[in-house]
């Protein structure tokens, strides 16, 4: 069974997360999404909250299961026999701190990482940028998915 995890911080899942969960679970049998739990970090989102709006998201699609995790993410991918990293790529930025963490994976494991490039229609949506519109009363629907919703 091939198996990816895709970790993020999904503080919320965006519209270009969930194009790459969907692409991937053409490629993998099991599309693992994880949300990392990082005391340090401030969240907008709760950890429930920003579980739920995924699981809403998928809760048609079987192959998507949604997890949370503390550690490296490599330990994480051995615990649940997970053989590769998903991650999405929007720009040369990306690359860049992408690649650092997928050569220390690399060399600390056998996980592979693969990258899919995001959507052009999505590729300029971030977490970051939907919480500002957010904060802001801006319109912030037409960037996640209907699961998304601030109360
Ligand atoms: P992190 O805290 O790791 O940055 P994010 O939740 O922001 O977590 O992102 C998780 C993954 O989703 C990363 O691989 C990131 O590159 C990817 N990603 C974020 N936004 C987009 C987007 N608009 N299109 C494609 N991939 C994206």
């Amino acid at each position: 069974m091939k198996r990816a995890l895709f970790p993020g911080s999904f503080d919320p899942i965006t519209l270009g997360h969930y194009d790459i969960i969907k692409r991937g679970i053409k490629l993998f049998d099991e599309v693992v999404v994880a949300i990392g739990v990082n005391a340090e970090k401030k969240y907008m989102f709760s950890l429930d909250e920003r579980k739920s709006f995924i699981e809403e998201a998928f809760k048609n699609q079987p192959k998507v299961k949604v997890v949370t995790y503390e550690g490296l993410t490599i330990d994480f991918c051995e615990k649940i026999d997970a053989q590769f990293i998903l991650r999405g790529l929007r720009n040369p930025a990306d690359f860049e701190f992408e690649k650092a963490i997928a050569h220390t994976n690399r060399r600390l494991s056998k996980i592979e990482t693969v990258f899919l490039l995001t959507a052009a229609k999505t590729s300029f949506i971030s977490s970051s940028i939907v919480r500002d519109v957010i904060r802001n009363n801006g319109d912030y629907t037409v960037l996640v998915p209907d699961s998304v919703v601030v109360k």
